[in-house]
Order: C-alpha cells, then sequence, then structure tokens
C-alpha cells in the first residue's frame, strides 16, 4: 500500500518516534480493543512487557511514560506536552490508571517488565500487553515498533499508520528507478506527483495543503520554542540546552554575516539543535521521518524559507512532498528503525530527503533531486547508533546540525552537476539496509557501545 505524506511527517512528542510515539500508538490501540472487545468492565490488571531495544533504552527515551500514556486514552499527535507529564505524574504518584470508562491499580515500577536480554523473533522493537481479571487472562497482543512512529500488531504483515486509508493512488512506486519513470512519463516533477497521490488519500486539495501548512507551523514552533527555552535538558546526563544562547548571539550580530558567509550555517544548526533539544525535553515535533532526526529537515526547510531569495508557500508544500517521497523509498525497501540499521536509517535517511527536496525546491530535475538524496545517504553509510545512558540526546542532538549542513552540500552538489551519477539511489538503499544487517546488535539503539560506553555518565 503507498504511505501517505502524513506517515513520514506526523506530529508527535519526543523524545523517540520508535520508542516514544509507536508504544504510545500501541498501548493506544490495546485500549481500544479492550473496549471492542468489551472487557474495559471486567479487567482488573496489565501488564506491559517490553521487548529489546525497547526494554535497553525505554527508560532513557520514555517508553515507560509512552504505555502510561497510551492506555489513559492519549494519542500522540493530539496529547500536549504538558498535559502528558501531568497524567504520568497523576499515575506514578495514586498508582491508579483510567482506563476510558473504568480504574485500574496501576504502578509503573512493576506492571512494566523491561527483558533487556530478551528480544521478540519479528523485530528488536517489540511490546506485548496483558489485560487479566484475576487470574485469568483476557487479552495478550505484541505490538512492534518498526521505526518512524509505525507499529505493526502481531498478526498483521504490513506496517501502517494509525489513520492510513488504504486509498488506491494514480501513481504508485516502490523504487527510485520506478518514480523517476512515472514523472518523465506523465511529464510531473516528483512533488506533483506526490501531491496527486496524495489527494487520492485525502479526498481534496484543501485538505493535503492545511495538513502539510500544519507540518510546517508544526516545525517552526518546535523551532521558536526550542530558541526561547534555557537551562538543563531532564534524564541526568546534564547536558545544557545551546540553541537560545546561540539563537542571541547570532541575533544581537547581523553584521556578522557580512564578514563571514557561512554564519547561514550557524543559523541552520541553530534550527537543528532548538528542535532537538524540545524532542529530548520530550517537547511537541514532528517526527520527520524519526524523533531522533527530527530536526534535519525542519533546519533544511527553515534555511529554504528565511534565506533564499524566491522561496514561498508553494516551494514549502514542494519541500515536504519530495522529501516525503525520498522517505518512502527508505521505509518501503530498508529501514528508518535505528534499531534495525542504526543512525543512518534516522539521521542518514533524514539527510537524504532534506537533500532531494532542498534540490527541488532550488529548481533542480528529477534526476538532479535523486542524486542529492543518494549523496545524502552515500557519506552517512554504516553510521551507528549509540546514545549516552539511552537518553536522545549526545550524540543526537548535535549529529542533526551534521545532517542538515550535508543535506544543503549535497543539494548543492549534485546541482553542480547534469543528473548523471554513478551510484543510483536505489543502490545506496539497498548499500544502507545490507550494512544495516551486518551491523552488530551493539550499535543499535541498545546503548551497549560506542559513545554510550566511553563516555562516563556523570
Ligand atoms: S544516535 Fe541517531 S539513531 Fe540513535 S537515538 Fe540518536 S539520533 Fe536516533
Amino acid at each position: 500500500m503507498q504511505l501517505s505524506i502524513f506517515d513520514l511527517f506526523k506530529i508527535g512528542i519526543g523524545p523517540s518516534s520508535s520508542h516514544t510515539v509507536g508504544p504510545m500508538w500501541a498501548m493506544f490501540r490495546f485500549l481500544k480493543c479492550l473496549s471492542v472487545e468489551g472487557h474495559l468492565d471486567e479487567l482488573d490488571r496489565v501488564e506491559v512487557h517490553l521487548y529489546g531495544s525497547l526494554a535497553l533504552t525505554g527508560k532513557g527515551h520514555g517508553t515507560d511514560k509512552a504505555v502510561v500514556l497510551g492506555l489513559s486514552g492519549c494519542r500522540p499527535d493530539r496529547v500536549l506536552p504538558e498535559e502528558a507529564q501531568a497524567i504520568v505524574e497523576q499515575v506514578q504518584s495514586t498508582g491508579r490508571l483510567a482506563l476510558a470508562s473504568c480504574a485500574i491499580d496501576f504502578n509503573p515500577d512493576s506492571e512494566i517488565f523491561f527483558h533487556n536480554d530478551e528480544v521478540l523473533s519479528r523485530h528488536p522493537n517489540g511490546l506485548c500487553a496483558i489485560a487479566y481479571a484475576g487470574s485469568h487472562q483476557l487479552v495478550r497482543r505484541e505490538y512492534f515498533s518498526v521505526g518512524g512512529g509505525f507499529i505493526v500488531e502481531e498478526d498483521k504483515v504490513e506496517a501502517v499508520a494509525l489513520d492510513a486509508s488504504g486509498s488506491k493512488v494514480p501513481y504508485p512506486f516502490t523504487t527510485a528507478k520506478q518514480l523517476l519513470d512515472t514523472c518523465q512519463q506523465h511529464s510531473l516533477s516528483i512533488s506533483q506527483l506526490m501531491l496527486g497521490n496524495e489527494l487520492a488519500i485525502q479526498g481534496n486539495e484543501q485538505t493535503v495543503f492545511q495538513l502539510l501548512d500544519r507540518i510546517w507551523e508544526v516545525m517552526e514552533s518546535s523551532i521558536e520554542r526550542g530558541c526561547s527555552l534555557e537551562g538543563t535538558l531532564p534524564g541526568g546526563l546534564g547536558i545544557r540546552r545551546r540553541a537560545h544562547r546561540l539563537a542571541e548571539e547570532l541575533k544581537a550580530k547581523p553584521e556578522a554575516a557580512l564578514r563571514d558567509p557561512l554564519t547561514a550555517m550557524d543559523w541552520v544548526s541553530l534550527y537543528a539543535l532548538a528542535v532537538n533539544e524540545e524532542n529530548a525535553a520530550g517537547g511537541r515535533v514532528v517526527t520527520a521521518p524519526t524523533n531522533g532526526a527530527a530536526g534535519v529537515i525542519p533546519a533544511v526547510l527553515a534555511y529554504y524559507m528565511r534565506f533564499m531569495h524566491g522561496a514561498n508557500q508553494q516551494g514549502m508544500r514542494d519541500f515536504l512532498a519530495t522529501a516525503a517521497a525520498i522517505g518512502m523509498l527508505y521505509k518501503h525497501n530498508a529501514s528508518i528503525s535505528a534499531a534495525e540499521v542504526g543512525c543512518q536509517g534516522e539521521i542518514g535517511v533524514a539527510c537524504s530527503m532534506a537533500a532531494g527536496a532542498l534540490a527541488a525546491v532550488m529548481g533542480g530535475s528529477c534526476e538532479q533531486v535523486e542524486n542529492a538524496a543518494e549523496i545524502g545517504m552515500e557519506h552517512n553509510l554504516g553510521m551507528t547508533c549509540d546514545p549516552i545512558g539511552g537518553l536522545v540526546q549526545v550524540p543526537c542532538i548535535e549529529r542533526n546540525t551534521m545532517g542538515a549542513i550535508k543535506a544543503i552540500n549535497a543539494a548543492r552538489l549534485a546541482l553542480r552537476g547534469d543528473g548523471q551519477h554513478r551510484v543510483a539511489l536505489d543502490s545506496v538503499i539497498e548499500t544502507m539496509r545490507q550494512t544495516g544487517i551486518d551491523m552488530q546488535s551493539k550499535y543499535k539503539e541498545t546503548s551497549q557501545g560506542g559513545l554510550a560506553v566511553n563516555v562516563v555518565e556523570c
């Protein structure tokens, strides 16, 4: 089934799409299942079991809180960050959990089990929820959080977003070659093709535009909020927010841009830092295509909107539509889950999406867009995921700045060429997939290798 642009860009809360947003959706679904099957009046206990990467980095990534929120009926796209925090604190302090029409005893410390040494066979991010009436097991469901907030249920084959429509689209594609061939056949740009598909999914153009505008609005808000807040990020690493100070410095010295033409790079880094500090603090961000990498695309899009001559709303929509097309190729043919392929599946994919999208709005041909996306991934191949303390902070926040700058360079390099190039995007996506398979599991969102074991947490 063809994905929607809004499967790749989802409004959620931090800090992790696979460990926060996905598990919240899973538990929201479990709650619906209990309701539909009529168990809400008879159950008196719920247990949740986390496996693999969800267990190993679940504490730092807020998976336990996401479980509480999902069971409380919260959706990641609707719950306000302040409201989420209040709900979690109330459950922790009272030991009571409101499940739709009923309330049960629920102590997150004793009802959520972290199975650090067990991995479910289907995917490294597995969770299982069980509802009981006394000692009688009423319902047991397994879910897999497969990256970018997508979840798969135990009896389903395909990963779909919760609201996926299943609509038929006029221009289906699964590979970059198909995408380029279809664009050529119908004389369409990649964004025109994507908007044609999205029209079939959403039903009318106005809705598509409203949804795209809303995505950019949330991205901009996360930049502004990130730039306005000071202090230390939660989690115990003692990481101080940097965006606010950098924003003040840049705003105070506008003449610096005249002396140093690379000052624009500082602004791009600022946008990426701001979004990912918000994400690390559990704030509202757009999963793009994951939360850990949520700063790359807003930073590059803000660079386009604020620094490029002729930038406009249509360009912003084209940017997002093109980026989503590239993200779909990775989702379909490889993975956007760091637990499967490491950070190349997060920052690498976001960089590739942003590179292709920027090339498109800078006037690139479809071939140059494909080239930019390919360059954006080629130089992220093999990048591991090793967050210190299991938190989405180091190296994650700074790594978004690197992804954004690399994306801009990739777009510019591609636009200096004629679209002809040696390595096809499809080849680099397959290479990324194979590299992810070969990567040792300690480098795949487990915090058992790399920086996570070589930097003292204090
Ligand atoms: S290292 Fe990369 S993949 Fe891992 S949590 Fe951080 S941003 Fe995500």
